[in-house]
């Protein structure tokens, strides 16, 4: 058999985002030896792309914020479908893991007298996320990093070595996680540039590995987006949660098509950015759905003063939260109101007080984009924007004080895991999420760690049948094309499973999904010069792994999609447009059954856990009706005439 290296580590991170690095810190912290894995490298994540900034009640440039206001809005983004346990904590503890990344040496935009900065942002009823510019995500991984090479530099002045508690794995994609009877000890891995093997033994496993983008055609997401963590979760037995919630952000470029997806940051509408159609009307005030009517402005003199003024004014219904606006957007193009290249405008032009040159300072990615990437000056003309898969609400079902998965040993962290955000993501809440959560997951590891009688050991018959399963496409002749294979699945997701979805269309999804489960499994591909046995830097080998992670989220998205007969958030369906309170009370859970060898995935309904009476005091009642069903109500309420 091929050569296999061998490490033991007491807690395994695989991702190196802002979850994945806020986990190993945490994990290092608590004295566990750690190891960190990515397979992009060191300082590519998607959390380097985030723009806009961290959600964090800090109350700097609104004294009125706190964390209940937080978490209303967080509730009311995700439509009542959030984990409130995590929005609860999330909530409370963003401000602190803010301060603390400022403690380890980030350097925020700054308020007039000297405080953390913060903008406004769709849904978030004050200003309040925290940023660098429009490169807030780079700054936090920046500085992650920074805070993992200070312990490294602890280590080395204890033991000699910089890496004797914290190493880095970086260009190390993990294909299976190991288990020992039901719990976890370990993770089985590939270094990208040579495709030698590595085994990483280790009692406990973090997954902090992001998205599930690349599944579908059009998306914001880069390369490493193919649900790794998710599927990797399932396959040793773990659960997802609300698969069918995934958000289409509102604006993403839409032209030239080598860029189409690419994300236009939410801060564009934040800082007064206004959404026009052909026939240059501000289209988003004919769009406020019901439940939102009373916290939007009503005519574009109101929205306008509220960027000044916004104790006295309502806010501007281009900051509805991003399904609404994802939604509306799709509606105006369908209407034949669109632009030139099937979006929507989106224009800042004249409309900052400090003109060209305060665009440029306050936008300065997006100047730079746009003008690279499509030849457009956004200071002078506008932008054209449309819908793209940007972030999937579902993931692994954890425990939320804990990060703790369904199988012993296993903690999920970030974009990979479930619940905090319900039905719909607000923008900023993921970057605090990965601190937040990423923080507990690393100590959640750590007191597992501490709690065990014994460390599992590694059964040879795992590593083996997953050294057998990365060589696969290397046995097969004659078999597929992955990239072929690929562009047929991402074009099925966009186009029967995309923004607005039906019944029909959903099953012959499924169906679809069906055949190419079968080609997926039958992927080839031959050794190239590089590395050992030709696997260095082969990149036909390296999607053929990571389709089969691709078509399983696939599934559990499109077969969660169909049992959900409402439309909430990221999951719109033609056929039921309303907000059903029934369904509200429904958790859909995913997991594997079938053949282990081509196993197939299972749909569970689980009742959502009713809110803390606490919690639910803080709502008007008013607004909890349009939520939740007359028994969830509290019983004072559900008396009222
Ligand atoms: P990531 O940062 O994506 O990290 C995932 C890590 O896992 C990577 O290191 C990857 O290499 C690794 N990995 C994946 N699979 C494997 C595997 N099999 N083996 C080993 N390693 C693996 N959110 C906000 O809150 N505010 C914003 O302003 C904002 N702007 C955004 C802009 C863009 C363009 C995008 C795409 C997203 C934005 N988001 C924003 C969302 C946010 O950036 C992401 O949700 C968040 O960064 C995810 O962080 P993470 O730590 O979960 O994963």
């Amino acid at each position: 058999m091929t050569e296999i290296e061998r490490h033991a580590y007491d807690v395994v991170v695989i991702g190196a985002g802002g979850a994945g690095l806020r986990a190993a810190i945490e994990a290092r912290l608590q004295g566990k030896k750690t190891a960190i894995i990515s397979k992009s490298l060191f300082g590519k994540a998607h959390t380097v792309m985030a723009e806009g900034g961290a959600a964090a009640a800090m109350g700097n440039v609104n004294p009125n914020d706190n964390w209940q206001v937080h978490f209303r809005d967080t509730m009311r983004g995700g439509k009542f479908m959030n984990s409130w346990r995590m929005a609860e904590l999330h909530a409370k503890e963003a401000p602190e893991r803010i301060w603390e990344l400022e403690h380890w040496g980030a350097l925020f935009d700054r308020t007039k007298d000297g405080k953390i900065s913060q903008r406004n942002f769709g849904g978030h009823e004050y200003p309040r996320l925290a940023h660098v510019g429009d490169r807030t995500g780079l700054e936090l991984i920046r500085t992650t990093q920074q805070k993992i090479v200070a312990l490294q530099q602890e280590d080395h002045a204890e033991t000699g070595d910089y890496e004797s508690r914290l190493k880095v794995w970086a260009e190390t994609t993990v294909t299976r996680l190991l288990k020992d009877g039901d719990r976890i000890c370990g993770a089985f891995a590939y270094v990208r540039e040579t495709g030698k093997f590595v085994v990483f033994e280790a009692p406990a496993v973090v997954l902090a590995t992001g998205g599930i983008g690349k599944a579908f055609k059009v998306t914001s997401n880069s390369w490493e987006y193919t649900g790794d963590g998710h599927s990797l979760a399932l396959l040793a037995g773990a659960t997802l949660l609300n698969m069918e919630f995934v958000q289409f952000h509102p604006t993403g470029m839409v032209w030239p098509p080598s860029v189409k997806g690419i994300l236009v940051t939410e801060s564009v509408r934040g800082d007064r950015g206004v959404l026009k159609n052909s026939e240059g009307k501000r289209f988003m005030f004919d769009y406020v759905p019901e439940v939102f009517k009373n916290q939007y402005a009503t005519t574009e003199e109101e929205g306008d003063r509220w960027y000044d003024d916004p104790d006295n004014n309502k806010r501007p219904p281009e900051l509805l939260p991003r399904d609404e606006v994802a939604r509306a957007i799709n509606s105006e193009v369908k209407a034949g109101r669109g632009s030139p290249h099937g979006g929507v405008f989106l224009t800042v032009v004249d409309r900052m007080p400090g003109g060209a040159a305060e665009i440029v300072r306050r936008l300065p990615s997006m100047h730079h984009q746009f003008k690279e990437l499509a030849d457009v000056d956004i200071t002078k003309e506008p932008m054209e924007v449309g819908p793209t898969c940007h972030y999937v609400m579902g993931g692994v079902e954890v425990d939320p004080d804990t990060g703790a998965a369904k199988v012993p040993g296993l903690f999920a962290a970030g974009e990979v895991s479930g619940g905090m955000h319900g039905s719909n993501r607000l923008g900023g809440n993921s970057l605090s999420d990965l601190l937040v959560f990423g923080r507990r997951a690393g100590l959640g590891a750590s007191e597992y760690v501490d709690g065990l009688p014994e460390r599992p050991g590694v059964p040879e018959a795992e590593v083996e049948a997953a050294a057998a399963e990365a060589l696969a496409p290397f046995e097969r002749e004659g078999g597929e094309n992955p990239y072929a294979v690929h562009a047929e699945l991402q074009q099925t997701m966009n186009d029967l499973v995309g923004i607005i979805r039906k019944e029909g269309e959903l099953q012959q999804a499924i169906e679809a999904l069906g055949k190419l489960r079968e080609r997926v499994a039958n992927v080839a591909v031959t050794p190239v010069a590089v590395g050992d046995d030709g696997r260095g830097y082969h990149p036909g080998w390296h999607l053929s792994l990571d389709l089969r992670n691709m078509m399983l989220v696939s599934e559990a998205v499109a077969k969660a999609a169909l049992e959900r007969q409402e439309s909430r958030g990221g999951h719109t369906r033609d056929d039921y447009p309303q907000m059903s309170a029934d369904w509200r009370k429904v958790n859909l859970v995913c997991s594997l059954a079938g053949d282990p060898a081509s196993p197939h995935v299972e749909l569970k309904r689980q009742p959502m856990v009713p809110m803390r009476e606490d919690l639910l005091a803080l709502f008007e009642t008013d607004e909890l009706k349009k939520y939740l069903t007359a028994e969830e109500l509290p019983a004072d309420v559900a008396a009222e005439p």
